[in-house]
C-alpha cells in the first residue's frame, strides 16, 4: 500500500472546501457526476479512434445509495484511471502559485474551485471519507482503490474490479445526511443532470403489482440526453420546441416564439430562448433561463450574462466557453460571457425581424403579449433599439398595427400642425378617453393606444428618437387645440364677461384639484365643458408615480377646465348672471373704472424713471389706489361666485364635465343626481 500526501497545498483547501463552501455543497454530485460523464466521452472517443478494441458496453452511469452504510456511489463504465493517472490527476493537482492565489480568493470559493478543476475534490464538502475504485480501459492496467480520509493524506493500493471504468464512494459525514434519502438526490440530478448527454441511472422504475408500487428490473433513467436545444433546427417541429418548453417549465402555456441560437464563432454557444406568454411577475420571477456548460446545469441566474431585458425571456443557453462553476462576479467579467450578452441581443432581434417579415399576421396577433419584451428592450439597450425599429408596432384605438414608418406616412397629411410638427395623438385609456378619442377620430384623426405598461417610457422614448414630432395624448386639450393649424380666435366675450364667466365655474370646480378656467369656441354641437389635463403635467406626474421621485407625484392634479362660449347653456349661465348680478356690477366697476384710469395715468408719469425720481407722494397714491382696485375687484368676485355656488346650471355644467371624466364621486355626485332629478321635474 502506498501512503502520501495531496499536492502541496492541499493542506489549505480541505478546510477551505468543508467550510467555506457550506452554502453551496449541493454541487458535489454535480462535480462527480460530470467527470464520471467525462470519462464515459473520452471512452467513446478511445474506441471510435479504434485504440481499443474490446465491447463499450453499457455506457449508463450509476448512482447508488447505501442507508446503512452511509455511502453515495457514482460508478461510471469510462476509461478509468492507471494507478499513473490517479497520482497525476487526484494527487498531484497542478497548481503553482496555488498558495498566493488561495489567500487572494479565499472568500471566494467558486472561483477557486472553477480555477483549479477541484471539482472532484468538492465530495469532501459532505464526505468524511471517499474512495476511487478505478481501472483503465488500456490493456494490462490494475485495479486501483484509492482512499482519503479528508486530511491530506491518502491511502493508495491494488484492488480487483472486473470491468474498467470508476467507482466513486462518498462516506457521507454526519452533518449532510440528508444527502442519503433518495428524494434529496432526485431533487439534485433533476436540477443539475437533467440534460447530460449519458444516460444516468438512478433507482428502479417501479409498477403497480399487488396493489402497490414495485421496483422492476430496469434502471430508473433520470435525464433526456439529447435535448432539444442540441438537435438542429431542422429536425424539429414547433411542437417539438413547445415540448421541449414544457419539459423545462411544467405547467406554463405555449410560448409566444422561439429562437434557436446556434453560434460556433467567436465562440459556442446553443440554446433555445422563449417569449413567454407573461400573465404575472410570479412566474418571471420562478422560471428563469437556466445556463449550461456542455449540458451540465450551471446557474439559473443568468444577470450580467445576458442582457436585462432577456432576462424576462425563458429558455436554456449551454457553452462550453461559460467557465462552470466559477463565482457569477468572475462570469461577469469574463469577455468570452460579455461577447455572449451582445451577440444574443443581436440574433434575437435578428429573429424577431424575421417572424415579423415572414408571419406578419401571427406576429400581430401575438404583439400585444410580446411588446413587453420588445419595449424593455429597446428602452434599455440602444444597440436594441436600432434593431428593433423595424418592427416595432404601434397599435391604434381600432386595433390595427402599424409599423413607425407606416404610421407615419398613414398620419403625416392630417396630423402636421402649423409648425410642421407631426402630432402622434395616443390614448391610454380606451374606456375612460373615449369622448376624446371619438372626438378625434371625427376630425379624421388616428389615435394610437398606448396602454401597456412600458408605454408611458416608450412615448418619452419615441420623441427624442422621432424628428419633429411629438406625442400629445387626447384629452390633453380640446380636438381643435390638439393639432394647432393656424391661430383663431373667435371667442365673443369681453373682457368683463370672461371675469365674470372664470369666477362662476370656479366657485363650483372641486377644490382638492386646481382648475384652470379657458375658453373656446369649440361650435354649438360640441359639449359646454370640457376638462383636459395637460400633456406635460401628466407626464411629469406619470414619470413621478413611476420612478418614486414622489416631488410631482404628490402635487395636487391640475386640469384645465375648457369653457365652450358658443353652447347655448353656456351663454344661458352669463345671461342669467346678468340679469341677477348686472346692476350691482355696474355700480361697483362705475366706482371702479376712474380709480383704474387715474392708475394708468400715474403709471405712465413714473414709466422711464428711476426708483429715487419718483415723489413719495406719487408711491403712496399708487398704493393707495391699487388697494381700493383690488377690494373693488374682491367685491365683484365674491358676487359672483356668490352667485356661481347657488347656480344650479353653473353647478350641473361642471358636473357634467367632471362626471364625463370620471372625476365626479362619492357625496357630490349623490348631489348631482338629486339637483338633476329636481331640474328635469
Ligand atoms: P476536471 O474535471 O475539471 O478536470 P476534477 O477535479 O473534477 O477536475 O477531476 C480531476 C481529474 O480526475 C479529471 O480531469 C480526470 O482526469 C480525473 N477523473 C476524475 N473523475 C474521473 C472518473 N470518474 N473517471 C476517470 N477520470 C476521472
Ligand atoms: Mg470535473
Amino acid at each position: 500500500m502506498q501512503k502520501g500526501k495531496i499536492g502541496v497545498t492541499s493542506e489549505n483547501i480541505f478546510p477551505i472546501i468543508k467550510k467555506f463552501l457550506y452554502s453551496d455543497h449541493e454541487i458535489f454530485l454535480r462535480e462527480i457526476v460530470s467527470n464520471a460523464v467525462d470519462a464515459t466521452h473520452k471512452m467513446s472517443a478511445v474506441a471510435a479512434s479504434g485504440e481499443f478494441k474490446g465491447e463499450l458496453g453499457d455506457t449508463t452511469v450509476r448512482i447508488a445509495v447505501n442507508k446503512d452504510a452511509k455511502t453515495i456511489t457514482i460508478s461510471d463504465h469510462g476509461v478509468g484511471m492507471t494507478s499513473e493517472e490517479v497520482e497525476k490527476y487526484i494527487n498531484q493537482i497542478a497548481f503553482s502559485s496555488a498558495g498566493d492565489f488561495m489567500e487572494k480568493y479565499k472568500d471566494n470559493i467558486d472561483a477557486i474551485i472553477g480555477h483549479f478543476g477541484l471539482g472532484f475534490y468538492s465530495s469532501f464538502m459532505v464526505s468524511e471519507k471517499v474512495e476511487i475504485i478505478t481501472k483503465s480501459y488500456k490493456e494490462g492496467s490494475k485495479a486501483v482503490k484509492w482512499s482519503c480520509d479528508g486530511s491530506p493524506e491518502f491511502t493508495m493500493e491494488e484492488t480487483e474490479k472486473a470491468d474498467f471504468g470508476t467507482d466513486i464512494i462518498l462516506y457521507i459525514d454526519k452533518d449532510n445526511e440528508d444527502f442519503l434519502e433518495d428524494s434529496k438526490i432526485n431533487q439534485l440530478l433533476t436540477k443539475y443532470c437533467k440534460f447530460l448527454p449519458v444516460p444516468i441511472a438512478f433507482g428502479k422504475e417501479q409498477e403497480w403489482k399487488e396493489s402497490k408500487m414495485v421496483d422492476t428490473g430496469k434502471d430508473k433513467i433520470i435525464n433526456n440526453t439529447k435535448p432539444a436545444w442540441t438537435k438542429k433546427p431542422v429536425d424539429l417541429k414547433e411542437e417539438d420546441y413547445n415540448d421541449f418548453y414544457h419539459e423545462l417549465y411544467p405547467g406554463l402555456e405555449d410560448p409566444l416564439f422561439h429562437i434557436h441560437l446556434n453560434v460556433d464563432y467567436p465562440f459556442n454557444l446553443t440554446g433555445i430562448l422563449y417569449f413567454p406568454k407573461i400573465k404575472n411577475n410570479i412566474e418571471i420571477q420562478k422560471n428563469k433561463i437556466q445556463l449550461y456548460c456542455n449540458q451540465v446545469y450551471v446557474t439559473d441566474s443568468v444577470e450580467g450574462i445576458v442582457p436585462e431585458f432577456l432576462t424576462l425571456m425563458h429558455g436554456v443557453l449551454d457553452s462550453p466557453d461559460i467557465p462552470l462553476n466559477v463565482s457569477r462576479s468572475y462570469l461577469q467579467s469574463d469577455s468570452n460571457v460579455k461577447k455572449i450578452s451582445s451577440h444574443i441581443t443581436k440574433k434575437v432581434a435578428d429573429r424577431l425581424g424575421e417572424i415579423f417579415t415572414e408571419k406578419r399576421k401571427e406576429f400581430e396577433e401575438k404583439w400585444d403579449s410580446l411588446k413587453l419584451f420588445i419595449e424593455y428592450g429597446m428602452l434599455s439597450d440602444e444597440k436594441f433599439y436600432d434593431r428593433a425599429k423595424g418592427f416595432l408596432l404601434l397599435k391604434n384605438t381600432e386595433g390595427n398595427y402599424f409599423t413607425i414608418e407606416e404610421y407615419e406616412k398613414l398620419i403625416k397629411e392630417n396630423q402636421t400642425d402649423k409648425n410642421k410638427s407631426l402630432v402622434y395623438l395616443y390614448a391610454t385609456n380606451k374606456q375612460t378617453q373615449f369622448s376624446y378619442i371619438e372626438a378625434a377620430k371625427d376630425k379624421g384623426y388616428d389615435v394610437l393606444l398606448m396602454d401597456g405598461q412600458l408605454d408611458v417610457h416608450l412615448v418619452n422614448l419615441l420623441e427624442q428618437k422621432f424628428e419633429s414630432s411629438r406625442f400629445v395624448r387626447v384629452d390633453s386639450d380640446v380636438v381643435s387645440k390638439l393639432i394647432p393649424k393656424e391661430e383663431e380666435s373667435n371667442i365673443d366675450l369681453s373682457t368683463d364677461e370672461r371675469n365674470e364667466l372664470i369666477h362662476l365655474f370656479k366657485a363650483v370646480t372641486p377644490k382638492e384639484n386646481h382648475f384652470l378656467i379657458e375658453f373656446e369656441n369649440l361650435g354649438e354641437q360640441a359639449r359646454p365643458m370640457i376638462i383636459t389635463q395637460s400633456e406635460f403635467m401628466r407626464r411629469m406626474k406619470d414619470m413621478g408615480g413611476m420612478s418614486g421621485m414622489n416631488f410631482y407625484g404628490d402635487m395636487p392634479d391640475s386640469y384645465n377646465l375648457v369653457v365652450n362660449t358658443s353652447h347655448p347653456l353656456v351663454k344661458k349661465v352669463l345671461a342669467q348672471e346678468q340679469k341677477s348680478l348686472g346692476t350691482k356690477l355696474k355700480a361697483i366697476r362705475d366706482e371702479k373704472l376712474p380709480l383704474v384710469n387715474e392708475k394708468s395715468a400715474l403709471e405712465k408719469e413714473k414709466s422711464g424713471k428711476k426708483d429715487e425720481e419718483i415723489p413719495q407722494a406719487t408711491k403712496d397714491k399708487l398704493d393707495d389706489l391699487n388697494k381700493q382696485i383690488t377690494e373693488l375687484s374682491n367685491k365683484e368676485n365674491n358676487q359672483l361666485e356668490a352667485f356661481g355656488k347657488d347656480h344650479k346650471l353653473t353647478k350641473q355644467l361642471v358636473d357634467l364635465a367632471l362626471l364625463a371624466n370620471n372625476m365626479l364621486k362619492g357625496e357630490d355626485l349623490n348631489r348631482f343626481v338629486a339637483r338633476s332629478i329636481e331640474l328635469i321635474k
